[in-house]
């Protein structure tokens, strides 16, 4: 043990273990007290009907596992003390999903009410949401007013991670230094790595501080919850993915 503990060592504890990230509305499950972001948690329930059994600990939880849940307001207000700017980004960003929702249903609602009554090319241009951009972009980062958000003025850099195992090792790339623009996710990241490497995103995992990190998850907020270290430029690290579940999550 090394003297005071720093903001990351405390972070580590408040981590969600199904998205890899900081809590957003920590739940808390009352039979096992395992804690996840409320988005995390009932989305794996919603995905898995069959399942009443905490995905951490495998605690049976009975018929209704989301009402084992409990919002977890202490949790959340330090991971809120911890890092406030980032839950005011991320209520910024929740308003505005909420509203792009909002907006895709009232547009699905004309289209289906009246679509004969529109011209062919705006029909077909909002019958096809922009798919492809958003994909690239990645989540959070899409349809963002601001200018400032477009600059791509983060710096970080990218460099195999040297795992024990040489099977898991991947090359360098030509340049280590990258930058983008700080709303670009992991998940474009990986993208990037593929476009070199030609190693499918799939089997692609990306590392920060020697933890894995999520596909959906901005550059801006690893560095606010992982790296810590404002005055540093980010080390991302990549390596092949270990395959071990592969019988077990096939669907
Ligand atoms: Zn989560
Ligand atoms: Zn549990």
């Amino acid at each position: 043990m090394r003297g005071e503990p720093t903001k990351a060592d405390v972070l580590q504890y408040l981590t969600c273990w199904l998205c890899k990230g900081v809590y957003r509305d920590a739940h808390t499950i009352n039979e096992c007290m395992c804690t996840y972001c409320k988005g995390c948690i009932y989305k794996f329930f919603g995905e898995h009907l069959n399942r009443n059994k905490c995905p951490q600990c495998n605690t049976e939880l009975g018929g209704k596992p989301t009402e084992s849940l409990v919002r977890d307001i202490t949790l959340q207000s330090i991971v809120d003390w911890l890092i406030p700017d980032f839950k005011e980004r991320d209520d910024k960003l929740k308003s505005q999903l909420l509203k792009q929702i909002n907006e895709k249903r009232a547009i699905k609602g004309t289209l289906r009410s009246s679509s004969l009554g529109l011209p062919k090319n705006k029909a077909k241009q909002l019958s096809q949401p922009a798919t492809s951009s958003s994909v690239s972009q990645g989540a959070g980062a899409a349809d963002e007013p601001e200018n400032t958000s477009q600059q791509i003025n983060f710096e970080f850099k990218l460099l195999p991670f040297p795992d024990d195992d040489q099977h898991l090792r991947m090359p360098e790339l030509p340049k280590k230094l990258k930058f983008a623009n700080k709303n670009k996710t992991i998940l474009t990241v990986k993208k990037h790595i593929h476009n070199y490497l030609r190693e499918p995103i799939d089997n692609i995992e990306l590392l920060c501080k020697n933890f894995p990190v999520a596909d959906s998850h901005s550059l801006e907020y690893i560095k606010k919850t992982k790296w810590q270290n404002q005055n540093k430029v980010m080390v991302l690290q990549y390596k092949r993915k270990r395959r071990i579940m592969q019988s077990n999550s096939e669907k």
